[in-house]
């Protein structure tokens, strides 16, 4: 079995580039669909403070039997948690509920501009970092205004920035203004939450020429351009089927035409961080 490469974070740690999130999965089934991406070879996982199943996650790590420097476990701060003490406070519950000493990526899970506490927010994440209860901090859902302010008046650079991209929304401007201040982009939403793209007929033939499925055609598409990505399911054998998109090598005229379905801002699913606001 191919496993995931890594890529490299610019404060030298690395990320497995293909991993498993866990939105809108219930905590008892969280702890058996992350033991089954474990079995099918996935090694990073993507949860969240708010997703309800940081304790789940945490009871298939312990059972996985792996070892911390094995795996990769991202979690994230929720909007009511931003400002610097009631980070620090957020932080340690989400680790009491993972269960682990020490985390591999935290990230600011919302810029809520309106709120304008994200750069207090950033200073408790570098904080954590400096005391090495998190490796590598980073943020999501941010815009281009957002990211620069934090990085000019904090002077740490984010390691990454999760956003939601797929090739109907590929954000190829904040995917360029990520690369050009060394953050790596990582894509939510990565197969549309399946919904018309795993149907589009682009999509569909450049799988009958690979002998692959639609998912896996996307999920090649996202690993050929660098994205760090991280698609849902909790059905066994799309678990398995998704990571084996690692064997599926697409070609550039392949690439060019996943690249045309972009839609702009109209293939947009989620809300847009840079007006949104939110309990
Ligand atoms: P996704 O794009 O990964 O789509 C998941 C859905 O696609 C599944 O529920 C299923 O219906 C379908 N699917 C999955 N594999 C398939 C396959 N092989 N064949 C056919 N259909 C398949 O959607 P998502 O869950 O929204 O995003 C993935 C992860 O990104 C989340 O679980 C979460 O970890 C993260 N995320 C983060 C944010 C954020 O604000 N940072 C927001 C949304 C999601």
């Amino acid at each position: 079995m191919t496993s995931s490469p890594d890529l490299t974070f610019n404060d030298g740690n690395s990320i497995p580039q293909l991993g498993y999130g866990v939105w809108q999965v219930e905590d008892d089934v969280a702890e058996k669909v992350v033991r089954q991406a474990f079995e099918a070879g996935y090694r990073h996982i993507d949860t969240a403070k708010i997703y309800g199943n940081e304790a789940g996650v945490g009871r298939a790590i312990a059972a996985s039997g792996l070892k911390p420097e094995e795996i990769f476990i991202t979690t994230k701060l929720w909007n009511a948690d931003q400002g610097y003490e009631s980070t620090l406070e957020a932080f340690e519950a989400s680790m009491d509920r993972l269960g682990l000493e020490t985390l591999d990526l935290y990230l600011i899970h919302w810029m809520q501009p309106k709120q304008d506490k994200y750069v207090d927010t950033w200073k408790a994440l570098i904080e954590l970092q400096k005391r090495g209860r998190v490796k590598s901090i980073g943020v999501s859902n941010f815009s281009k205004e957002g990211l620069q302010r934090l990085i000019d008046e904090s002077g740490v650079v984010p390691a990454i920035h999760q956003i939601e991209l797929h090739p109907f929304f590929n954000q190829a401007e904040l995917r360029e203004f990520n690369a050009a201040n060394g953050i790596l982009t990582q894509a939510w939403s990565p197969l549309g939450q399946g919904g018309e793209l795993l149907s589009d007929e682009t999509i569909a033939g450049i799988a009958a020429k690979h002998g692959a499925t639609p998912a896996q055609v996307v999920i090649a598409w996202h690993l050929a351009i660098g994205n760090v990505v991280i698609p849902k399911s909790v059905t066994a054998e799309r678990i398995v089927e998704n990571y084996a998109a690692l064997d599926v090598t697409l070609d550039e005229a392949d690439i060019a035409a996943i690249n045309g379905l972009d839609r702009g801002a109209d293939g947009r699913i989620g809300p847009d961080p840079a007006v949104s606001d939110f309990a």
